[in-house]
């Protein structure tokens, strides 16, 4: 049985995860997205529980000026209050639901039932800042960067890199055909080289990438491109014009929000920038 003040506390629950996923939205249409993932990819520090957290918390956490946020009892835990009338601010948590589904297995030709988790909604988890506690003083253990052989990467993937002239209409490009994988470019700058070295990292994240410009894929490949270029770029490189045009494209295309569509694009980043860092 569902009750007046549950329902009604479901929707207020909602509104805050609406709210908090409009941060991110917010950070798409101010283009300041590859700055803030390039602070957010590493945290700086390695004891802190939000350097566990999804990227996209992460993101949502630099948007609320701090690099350190907890829960109530966290902050508890290692004996800080929360200061008295201090606002908290929401990060998400996934809603994960098991499923059955019936699927045809093409060899046997036997109908299976394979359980799945799926996502049916987000969570507000409340948090606060460090800035909004007292108490015990901090230990803060710094991280180590690792070192970015980035080219070595492409190595380890067994792509091959070769430079080209496509006579001025690409600037670079990533095929896979069966297992071989090329990337061809006809510029020297990094980012073309980072832009086709995250489609072939989001192609192991995916598995099958789409054909040609899918206009998803390639919001991915430049968002990664622009943090490689903060993070390990020694070029000065402009930044990302249209990519929430883009997403807001892809999202009505696919029925879906531009608040989803903006947290699919920065979950698939985070994946494809772990799997190029590692
Ligand atoms: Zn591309």
């Amino acid at each position: 049985m569902t009750t007046k003040s549950a329902m009604s506390r479901a929707q207020i629950q909602q509104q805050k995860v609406k709210s908090t996923l409009n941060t991110i939205v917010n950070l798409f249409k101010n283009g300041d997205v590859p700055k803030a993932i390039s602070i957010a990819v590493f945290p700086p520090y390695a004891n802190i529980p939000s350097t566990s957290w999804s990227l996209a918390n992460r993101l949502i956490m630099i948007s609320n000026d701090t690099n350190d946020s907890r829960g109530f009892r966290q902050w508890q835990k290692i004996r800080r209050k929360v200061k008295k009338g201090a606002k908290c601010f929401y990060i998400i948590s996934p809603k994960m639901v098991k499923k059955t589904i019936d699927k045809v297995n093409k060899t046997t030709g036997e109908t299976e039932t394979i359980e799945k988790k799926i996502i049916v909604g987000y969570i507000p988890v409340p948090v606060f800042a460090v800035e909004n506690t007292d108490g015990e003083k901090l230990e803060y253990e710094p991280i180590e960067l690792p070192k970015l052989p980035l080219f070595d990467k492409a190595k380890e993937w067994g792509i091959s890199v070769c430079g080209v002239n496509f006579m001025g209409l690409y600037y670079g490009s990533y095929e896979q055909r069966g297992s071989r994988e090329t990337i061809r470019l006809a510029t020297p700058s990094e980012k073309t080289w980072f832009h086709e070295l995250s489609h072939a990292a989001h192609s192991r994240v995916v598995k099958n990438l789409k054909r040609g410009q899918d206009p998803y894929q390639e919001i991915v490949a430049e968002l990664s491109a622009q943090v490689l270029a903060q993070l390990v770029g020694t070029q000065v490189e402009s930044s990302l014009g249209n990519s929430y045009k883009y997403i807001k494209h892809y999202a009505d295309e696919m029925n879906q929000t531009v608040e989803r569509g903006c947290l699919s694009v920065i979950s698939d980043v985070e994946k494809v920038l772990n799997l190029i860092l590692q």
